[in-house]
């Protein structure tokens, strides 16, 4: 069947089912060939080897349905990534979109929207076949984020922090034992992942950490408080770095994996939030809390070392967020703006209006090269702090302006949760914050560029 599908030009009936494949491939009876003639049609999608599109795929109502602006100057639409943005825009359109406004203004958590959301692949997107991941690379990543990010931010927030921090710290760092443990159920969807470093008095300055673990024989013993954390209360996974040594000491910290139900772990205070309202956020609080030496990450005093790894990638995460929530804005305003009469014409047709429209779309694709340079230098394993620093700092602060500027584009309508501008704006600010504020970012570069 696989082989059909190569040589016929991969024609399936739902973009999501090129995804499925991919997640099935290892349980199906397929040839050891034609498992990696399919795998090399993924690759393509990472050196971005053409393949032809069947014309009855471009044909499909599904691209009629969400007509993406950007698509004509998006310079990263190879097929096989044109196949996989279809997908998540497909699956955010059907399972995403209708239910947005209910969820956020109820602050509901859709635990359920991320079970199906695993049968997808979206929920191990990084993670090889061997554990039941997708099995692709950062480019993939990024688009996924980014569609779904288009819809609702606060969902492509929870991916994301699955994805790229919790699931990407055990694939990274964790033994075989921890790998085999974890992985299939994260990437699959059977539970979410979560991931702590920030506490309290500690954000920016996370060396600074009060959260402690002690040796006890074979166990650690865990005590404080982790807070912000996204999925602190679903989260069935929890990756946490503590301190284990000296205050101020690089080698100081060490990261564990804690899964819920294990006595002394639980989920403290629900934060009631700006934007990002459906992504859960919340305390994570150990009170000896008996974690086992076998779910140490890697070695004892590596984690901040870890943490600061997984941030590069995290980072670049945020940023496809940032462009995600900042196109959304952006397409919503010019199909807006075309419609919207005032003194006789389109507003569109007033310059005040086409200039802040010029402005959006020439940040949105600065941002869009910066990700794409981030998630290059990722995928071929090079250092990328800095362009990672780069992406996220500058991706962030365009999706404000971008959603700022759709406001007021909207005029009182923006202002309004009849519109979905006032929750693009809403959201964007998050994404100067998360994973490190815009200000430390500044820092991150400037180290970075004064190293020479
Ligand atoms: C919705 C949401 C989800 C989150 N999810 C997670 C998660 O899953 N896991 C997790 O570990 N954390 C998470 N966080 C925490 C997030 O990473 C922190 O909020 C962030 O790192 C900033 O820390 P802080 O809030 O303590 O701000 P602070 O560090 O107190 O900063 C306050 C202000 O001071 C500035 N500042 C601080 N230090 C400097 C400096 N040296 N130079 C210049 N300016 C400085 C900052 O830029 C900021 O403007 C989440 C936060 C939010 C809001």
């Amino acid at each position: 069947m696989l082989r059909r599908c190569l040589q016929n030009n991969i024609i399936f009936k739902f973009p999501s089912d090129y995804l499925l494949l991919l997640l099935q491939i290892h349980h199906t009876t397929a040839s050891k060939e034609i498992i990696r003639d399919f795998r090399m049609e993924m690759k393509r999608a990472v050196t971005g080897q053409a393949r032809k599109t069947p014309d009855n795929f471009k044909q499909r109502s599904l691209f009629e349905k969400q007509p993406d602006i950007m698509s004509q100057t998006d310079h990263y639409h190879n097929d096989n990534l044109q196949l996989i943005r279809q997908s998540a825009r497909d699956f955010a359109e059907t399972h995403i979109r209708p239910y947005v406004m209910e969820w956020d203004e109820s602050q509901y958590f859709p635990i359920e929207l991320f079970h199906e959301m695993g049968h997808h692949g979206f929920l191990g997107v990084l993670v090889p076949e061997q554990y039941g991941g997708a099995g692709l690379g950062y480019q993939e990543y990024v688009t996924i984020i980014e569609e779904i990010a288009k819809v609702c931010g606060s969902i492509g927030l929870s991916v994301a922090a699955h994805n790229s921090l919790c699931t990407n710290h055990i694939l990274s760092f964790g033994s075989d034992y921890i790998k085999e443990k974890f992985l299939p159920r994260l990437a699959t969807g059977k539970c979410v992942g979560a991931w702590g470093l920030t506490e309290p008095n500690t954000g920016s300055d996370a060396m600074r950490m009060q959260c402690v673990a002690t040796k006890d024989g074979d166990h650690w013993v865990l005590n404080g408080t982790k807070c912000w954390i996204t999925h602190g209360i679903s989260g069935e996974v929890a990756v946490v770095i503590v301190r284990t040594g000296e205050l101020l000491d690089s080698r100081g910290m060490t990261a564990f994996v804690v899964e819920r139900g294990t006595p002394g772990f639980k989920a403290g205070k629900k934060e009631n939030k700006l934007g990002m309202r459906a992504s859960e956020t919340a305390e994570m609080i150990f009170d000896n809390c008996r974690i086992p030496d076998s779910h140490v990450l890697g070695e004892v005093g590596d984690g901040f070392i870890q943490a600061m790894k997984i941030l590069d990638g995290g980072r670049i995460s945020i940023a496809a967020l940032s462009m995600g929530i900042a196109k959304g804005a952006y397409e919503a305003s010019v199909k807006y703006s075309k419609e919207r009469h005032q003194f006789g014409h389109p507003i569109s047709q007033f310059q005040a209006i086409s200039f802040k429209l010029a402005d959006m779309a020439t940040k949105i694709e600065a941002s869009e090269l910066l990700i794409r340079q981030a998630a290059y230098l990722k995928n071929a394993h090079e250092k990328c702090t800095k362009q990672a620093a780069m992406a996220k700092y500058y991706a962030s602060e365009v999706s404000v302006q971008v959603s700022t500027e759709a406001v007021q584009i909207f005029g009182g309508y923006g202002y309004t949760k009849d519109f979905p501008v006032e929750k693009f704006y809403r959201d964007s600010k998050l994404c100067t914050i998360g994973e490190g504020t815009s200000e430390v970012q500044k820092l991150v570069i400037a180290r970075e560029a004064l190293r020479g």
